[in-house]
C-alpha cells in the first residue's frame, strides 16, 4: 500500500464561490478520491492545519506528497520546507501540480526561479504524451485534451527535466514542458502542469489516471541508502609509496 498525503493551500475555495462549486470540499479531496484504490492510500492536509498538516509523524508516513498551492505559497513556514526538503531528499516521493511551480518547495528543489507565462482565457489545451513507454503515461492514448484550461507557456524557468512525459499545446499557440521528471537525493519528483482552480481539471479520468501513475513511479524504491563519511581505513591494501624526493 502506498500512503499518500495531498496537500493544499485551501485558499480559494473559501473566497471564490465558482471554485467552491467545482470543489467543494477542497481540490485535496476531490484529488484524493480520485487516486485512492488501487495499493494507493490517500490522505489530506491543509495550510491552515497546525505544522501545515505536515508533521514530522505525518511525513514519516507519507511516501508520496502531492503540492497544489497559489496564493499563498510566501505564507508557508520555512522550516517546513525544509522538513518536507529534507524527506524528499530521504525517499519520499513529490508530485507539484499546477501553480506549486512557485512554490518554495519546488524553487528550492530546482534551484532556478521556476517562472513562466499565463493567459485564463477558456482556451483547449491538448498534453501530448512524448515518452509512450513510460509508467506515468501507462493507459493512455497520444494526447489528453482539456476544454477548458490556464494557459502556461515556455520559457519556464527549470532545470532540464531529467525526463520529459507530456508536452502542452494551448489553442492560443503556446507550448509547454507540462509533465517534468527530476530525481533529487532518494527523492523522485514530478511536475505536472493542468489544474487551474476554476476548471473541473481533477475530476478528469485521465488527468487523475496520471496523478496515480505519477504515485506508483514516485513510491520510494527498496534501495540502499548511501552512508557518506571519512573513510580512514581502506577497503582493499593501499601500496605505500616511496616519499618523493624530488629527484624523479
Ligand atoms: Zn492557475
Amino acid at each position: 500500500m502506498i500512503k499518500v498525503t495531498v496537500w493544499n493551500e485551501y485558499s480559494h475555495e473559501k473566497i471564490n464561490p465558482r471554485v467552491r462549486e467545482i470543489y467543494p470540499e477542497g481540490i485535496h479531496k476531490a484529488i484524493a478520491a480520485g487516486i485512492a484504490g488501487n495499493g494507493i492510500q490517500a490522505e489530506t492536509a491543509t495550510q491552515d492545519q497546525d505544522e501545515h498538516g505536515l508533521s514530522e509523524s505525518v511525513l514519516a508516513e507519507t511516501d508520496v506528497l502531492i503540492w497544489w498551492g497559489h496564493l499563498l505559497h510566501e505564507q508557508v513556514d520555512d522550516a517546513i520546507v525544509e522538513r518536507v526538503h529534507q524527506r524528499v531528499l530521504d525517499g519520499m516521493g513529490l508530485i507539484v501540480l499546477h501553480s506549486g511551480h512557485f512554490s518554495k518547495i519546488f524553487r528550492k528543489l530546482m534551484g532556478t526561479g521556476c517562472a513562466l507565462s499565463w493567459r485564463i482565457a477558456d482556451e483547449k489545451e491538448r498534453l501530448w504524451v512524448i515518452d509512450p513507454s513510460h509508467p506515468i503515461a501507462e493507459g493512455l492514448g497520444a494526447s489528453i485534451e482539456l476544454e477548458r484550461e490556464e494557459m502556461y507557456g515556455e520559457h519556464f524557468d527549470i532545470p532540464a527535466p531529467d525526463e520529459l512525459i507530456f508536452v502542452s499545446w494551448f489553442e492560443g499557440g503556446e507550448v509547454f514542458r507540462s509533465g517534468c521528471t527530476y530525481r533529487r537525493g532518494l527523492g523522485k519528483i514530478f511536475y505536472f502542469r493542468p489544474g487551474h482552480e476554476t476548471y473541473p481539471t481533477y475530476h478528469n479520468a485521465e488527468i487523475l489516471k496520471v496523478i496515480a501513475n505519477a504515485v506508483r513511479w514516485a513510491a520510494p524504491s527498496a534501495g540502499t541508502k548511501p552512508i557518506y563519511q571519512e573513510m580512514p581505513v581502506s577497503l582493499e591494501p593501499i601500496r605505500s609509496r616511496p616519499v618523493s624526493g624530488g629527484q624523479d
